[in-house]
């Protein structure tokens, strides 16, 4: 079995957070890692004990969800809670920051942004990151990375499209699998 990398580790912890945000708008995961080590996470929610988007609906003002944390900001409000530092800390998002979160995550002494898919990147949040030398670096998400079984599953259906051909499915059918296998498989 192959270890898993640091990077797709880390952002496999934001991935799985996204699964628990409770804002139907974008389902965002944070993890916030100090010397290789998860010291805290976030994701899209409401406030402790608030009214949840996912049974409410949103709360929209000005075509923002007002009633939801951003996961990065809940990911530092656990730090401040428990009097964690956060200085020189790196964070891994499963999408770009929003503005307000890029000069929270600034003024909390990251130095460094990983994020696995790009969002309304701001072109001010990119310059301000620049200015205070936060590095900020794409680190795509592989499913693969966390499917143990992933080589194998991949073999068995280029096996079994292969039989369907021997066994005469028309050719547009066959096309049809193989594009969905490119899908699942070849992230
Ligand atoms: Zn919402
Ligand atoms: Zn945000």
């Amino acid at each position: 079995m192959e270890r898993i990398a640091w990077h797709q580790y880390f952002m496999a912890q934001s991935q799985l957070l996204a699964l628990r945000s409770t804002c139907t708008r974008l389902a965002v995961g944070a993890t916030i890692v100090r010397d290789k080590r998860i010291i805290a996470g976030g994701y899209n929610g409401s406030i402790a004990g608030g009214d949840h988007c996912i049974d409410e609906g949103c709360y929209v003002i000005d075509n923002h969800c007002v009633r939801t944390i951003h996961a990065e900001m809940n990911a530092l409000l656990q730090c401040s809670k428990f009097g964690v530092g956060t200085k020189n800390a790196d964070i891994y998002v499963t999408h770009f920051p929003c503005l307000q979160c890029c000069k929270a995550l600034i003024q909390a002494g990251i130095k460094t942004v990983y994020y696995a898919k790009d969002y309304k990147n701001h072109p001010y949040a990119i310059e301000l990151f620049e200015k205070a030398g936060v590095h900020v670096e794409k680190v795509p998400f592989q499913e693969s990375s966390i499917d143990v079984k992933h080589k194998e599953k991949a073999t068995l259906m280029i096996q079994l499209i292969e039989d369907l051909r021997q066994q005469g499915l028309p050719e547009e059918k066959i096309r049809h699998y193989e594009q969905e296998y490119i899908k699942l498989f070849n992230e």
